[in-house]
């Protein structure tokens, strides 16, 4: 089944506002501090702002201190990675499995049990808090 989402960019540029569509279709990165999903710390689940694809729980999230959201593992097949050497760095990209959407950077920084650290940007995530 492919699933994978296909949209042209100017039906992206439509559906998602400003910050959103700059993250996750154009690589942008959110300043550090800005996103409400820093302190957010209620269990859930955070979805891709782009597909609405479930890509995080909140039982990962972590405070990295970076001021993006960050986790130490995503859900399985959730996203890939891909090599970004923009900004004369060679960084490890993460994006959407679904929709390819930019997310942000994966670290080996993080904490046990996997020591790594997924570094998000908030614009590019939807949090769903736990209903029950
Ligand atoms: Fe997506």
């Amino acid at each position: 089944m492919n699933d994978e989402i296909a949209k042209t960019d100017e039906e992206w540029r439509k559906s998602l506002t400003d910050e959103q569509y700059r993250v996750l279709r154009r690589h942008g990165t959110e300043r550090a501090g800005t996103s409400a999903l820093n302190d957010e710390k209620r269990p859930g689940l955070f979805r891709c702002a782009g597909c609405g694809q479930e890509l995080f729980s909140s039982d990962t999230k972590y405070e990295s201190g970076s001021g993006w959201p960050s986790f130490w593992a995503p859900l399985v097949g959730s996203v890939d990675t891909s090599v970004d050497r923009s900004l004369l760095m060679t960084r490890t990209e993460v994006h959407c499995s679904r929709c390819q959407g930019h997310l942000g950077h994966v670290f080996p920084d993080g904490p046990l049990p996997t020591g790594q650290r997924y570094c998000m940007n908030g614009a590019a995530l939807r949090f769903d808090p736990k209903q029950d």
